[in-house]
């Protein structure tokens, strides 16, 4: 059956999934969902026994209905190939009792790679279906992580140029080399003197700007976005959640239609939602534990039912999730109304306008499977030391939040179903991090003797994303104001 999707602030309807991909956000400011969310065809069992892309190709083709099985197929194909260091894409790794869900292995070791391999190729298509003419300008915020993907994916892709914003001081070395060395003649990178929310606000004003759009429009460019915000990114999300399923049934650690419980670090609520839409489409999941570092909004949210982001913006040694406005929750919140656009509309209209807004407890009730949960930095750090000590397994400082919030929610509630927790980065990454979490201060080490270090304690080889960075020469090295944003825009698109 055809799926169509609308705006969650009523703006744009019935829009096919080419289009709301090639848009990124609907005009109205409001972000596309799905007009149902569509059940499997297939059983997980005969799912256990298919490869990463042949599930793939299951999730997606439910939701990408205006897209020919060829053209998903390759698509699929172009995206989960040896980019990925691992044949399985996504591994399971089981650790003290929990499963890990490594979602690492593409080449810029973060979750990211997951849906960013395969947007640009969904975006290329979407293009062509649409006979969009204008070159594609992807307008980029990032934490740290979703920049590098992006560019990486859409690199001297025809057709596109990319243009990144990221927190000039809110990233991690690594994170920052990755970006700052970024080759391919359509990519710009630009750090600003602002937070991640800063970034992404500034970003959304411009999608927003229909003066601007029609001045790039003059100069042959249409702007969208690789940001979670994009359904093109969402969908191919929800593939991993339902592949994590059907391996652990495959290995005989689950019975058929066991119920199993998800936990995630989360920062702008992309990833966890998608857990939320396999859940959906018939994934036996039964909570969803929504994990947050010290700039806990969630957490607060889903305890009190207040989104309030009026507080402090904490820097942690979890960037990526360094944010107090999760742009996916607005899905969820439209979702919890039974889609209704203006309810949905009223309470974001409240958050641009007050910073916060409440949910009844009917929407309340709706969002029951959600359960918050935070780790401040130390706990964060005393969990990466503890897990690594009693069995060697090195995880990242967003999956040390989650492994975290997941032991506290055991301990709390006994509830002892069997657990996935997504592991959003290789600790590679964060290498200074989580090195001293374990080891304690490495001061006056350089960023590579860490690395260097980490490849013995943790006997994981250095992967290429790393290699690749070392002696990579600088190729970007443009800054700007928060309020500079959409003139810097404007001067990288002469
Ligand atoms: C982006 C990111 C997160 C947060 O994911 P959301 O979908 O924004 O909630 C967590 N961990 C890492 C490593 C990330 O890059």
């Amino acid at each position: 059956m055809a799926i169509n999707y609308s705006s969650t602030r009523g703006g744009e309807n019935n829009v096919t999934a080419s289009m709301a991909i090639l848009k990124g956000l609907a005009a109205d400011g409001g972000l596309f969902m799905p007009d149902h969310i569509p059940v499997l065809d297939c059983s997980l069992e005969e799912l256990s026994h298919k490869t990463y892309q042949e599930v793939a190709y299951a999730v997606m083709k439910q939701f990408l209905t205006d897209f020919t099985e060829e053209e998903l197929k390759t698509c699929i194909e172009r995206a989960y190939d040896s980019k990925f260091d691992t044949e399985e894409i996504a591994p399971l790794v089981k650790a003290d009792g929990a499963y890990y869900l490594e979602l690492f292995h593409g080449s810029t070791i973060a979750f990211k790679d997951m849906a960013l391999s395969i947007l640009p190729h969904l975006m290329t298509v979407s293009a062509k279906k649409n006979h969009a003419e204008n070159t594609i300008v992807i307008l980029t915020a990032t934490s740290g992580d979703t920049g590098k993907a992006a560019m990486a994916g859409f690199a001297d892709v025809e057709g596109t140029r990319i243009i990144v914003f990221y927190p000039k001081d809110g990233v991690s070395r690594v994170q920052e080399l990755q970006m700052l060395t970024q080759k391919g003649a359509n990519t710009s990178v630009v750090g600003i003197s602002g937070n991640f929310d800063d970034a992404q606000s500034g970003v959304k004003k411009i999608f927003g700007d229909k003066e601007f759009a029609k001045e790039l429009a003059g100069r042959g460019y249409q702007l969208s976005s690789a940001n979670s915000i994009n359904i093109g990114r969402l969908v191919p999300q929800v593939v991993y959640y339902v592949y994590a399923y059907a391996k652990l049934l495959e290995n005989g650690e689950i019975e058929n239609g066991e119920k199993i419980n998800v936990t995630v670090p989360t920062g702008n609520f992309g990833n966890i939602l998608a857990a939320y839409f396999a859940k959906q489409m018939g994934v036996p999941i039964d909570k969803l534990i929504c994990a947050s570092n010290d700039n806990k909004v969630l957490y607060d949210f889903f305890k009190t039912g207040v989104y309030d982001k009026n507080r402090p913006f904490i820097l942690t040694s979890s960037p990526s999730m360094d944010i107090l406005i999760s742009s996916n929750l607005e899905r969820l919140i439209y979702l919890s109304t039974g889609c209704d656009a203006e309810e949905t509309k009223k309470r974001m209209e409240e958050l641009s306008k007050d910073g916060k807004y409440s949910v009844t407890g009917e929407m309340r009730a709706r969002m029951a499977d959600f359960v918050g949960g935070y780790a401040d930095q130390a706990a964060n750090a005393a969990e990466i030391k503890r897990l690594y000590d009693e069995t060697g397994y090195m995880i990242d400082t967003h999956t040390g939040v989650a492994s975290c919030v997941y032991h506290n929610y055991v301990k709390e509630t006994g509830d002892t179903k069997k657990t996935v927790i997504a592991s959003t980065a290789s600790p590679y990454k964060f290498s200074r991090s989580v090195m001293e979490a374990i080891f304690g201060s490495e001061e006056g080490k350089g960023e590579f003797e860490l690395i260097d270090e980490m490849e013995k304690a943790s006997g994981v080889k250095i992967p290429q994303a790393i290699e690749e960075i070392r002696k990579a020469e600088i190729r970007h090295n443009r800054q700007c104001k928060p309020e500079e944003m959409e003139k810097t825009v404007s001067e990288i698109l002469q």
